[in-house]
């Protein structure tokens, strides 16, 4: 193994840490705790584990953590008044709504109807828009947390070639809008890109979002890279049980690639502790405070 491993378990800590310091200074001097609303409909096991742990982690950092539990039956009338209510709530800084929802329900009309000023997982096309015009916004919690694992190996991006693989809206759209912020030079591909292990060849920075178990190889690797793997791909394990791996065949890449993050323990983490971050942001910027130092 050559590559440096990028813990984000620890990094993702080390955040939460300046998060909960953020929120201590907010409380005592301006009487501000900041509270994050999650909203959950229906029992899919792996939303109620997500669910759970976003709480968790909400109060551990000293924030206000609102649940709101509905059947999986809820119709999408009463899901729009529950994120009204929300909208119109002051203790209530940030939203989020567990996806996926019940197939009765449009998904896209429910988070469109969250307050963009609230709307800490980035969804809303109001702060998809303002994040790629270049103006300040809410940006979604899984591309945040790349480009903080990717500026522990190097602080500046700038002018490094990047190749994000994946283009959806959650992932891959919004860290490419992340990465030109920070000035490197951005190449989308996704599943009808011609000859995709040249493309990633290129790269010094290699974003990979596709839900493919193992799919990036060692040998699409510039050696030296990063390498940031997002997936998460559940494949059966040795003994009959299963296993995580990610979208890239870690072990080998890691023999090429100068800096790699492990799955699990890599983006992961972050994505929880860059929610927390989000909404810290958007308490502040409704109250007309300056924006904190996370
Ligand atoms: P998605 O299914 O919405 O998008 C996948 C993208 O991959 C698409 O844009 C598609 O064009 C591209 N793609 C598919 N097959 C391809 C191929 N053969 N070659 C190149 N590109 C191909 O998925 P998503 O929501 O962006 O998530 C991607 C992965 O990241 C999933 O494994 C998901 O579980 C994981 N994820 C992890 C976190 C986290 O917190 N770590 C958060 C969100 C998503």
């Amino acid at each position: 193994m050559t590559a440096r491993i990028i813990d984000g378990k620890a990094i993702a800590a080390d955040l939460r840490g300046k998060v909960a310091g953020e929120v201590k200074r907010l409380t005592q001097a301006h009487g501000l705790t900041p509270g994050l609303a999650v909203v959950l409909a229906g029992n899919n096991p792996a939303s109620e584990s997500y669910v759970g742990s976003k709480a968790k982690v909400t109060l551990e950092t000293g924030m206000r953590s609102f649940d709101h539990r509905l059947p999986a039956s809820v119709s999408q009338p009463e899901l729009l008044a529950l994120v009204k209510q929300l909208n119109a709530d002051p203790a209530v800084h940030g939203i989020l709504v567990q996806l996926p929802l019940p197939e009765q329900v449009d998904a896209s009309a429910v988070l469109n109807a969250i307050d963009p000023a609230k709307d800490v997982d980035g969804f809303h096309p109001v702060n998809a828009g303002r994040l790629a015009s270049g103006l300040p916004a809410l940006a979604p919690c899984t591309p945040l947390g790349c480009i903080l694992l990717a500026k522990t190996v190097h602080a500046s991006l700038t002018g490094m070639e990047a190749v994000v693989i994946g283009r959806s809206n959650i992932v891959g759209k919004p860290l490419l809008q992340l990465l030109l912020a920070e000035n490197a030079t951005v190449t989308v591909a996704h599943s009808r890109t011609r000859d995709l292990p040249a493309v990633c060849r290129r790269a010094d920075l290699v974003f990979a979002a596709v839900g493919r178990p193992e799919m990036v190889r060692a040998d699409w690797i510039k050696p030296g890279a990063i390498v940031i793997d997002v997936g998460i791909n559940r494949v059966p394990a040795a003994n009959g049980k299963s296993r995580i791996v990610g979208d890239v065949a870690y072990a080998e890449a890691a023999e090429v690639a100068g800096a790699i993050t492990p799955v699990p323990g890599g983006v992961g983490p972050m994505t929880i502790a860059c929610l927390m971050v989000n909404t810290v942001r958007a308490a502040c910027a409704t109250a007309g405070l300056p924006p904190p130092a996370v």
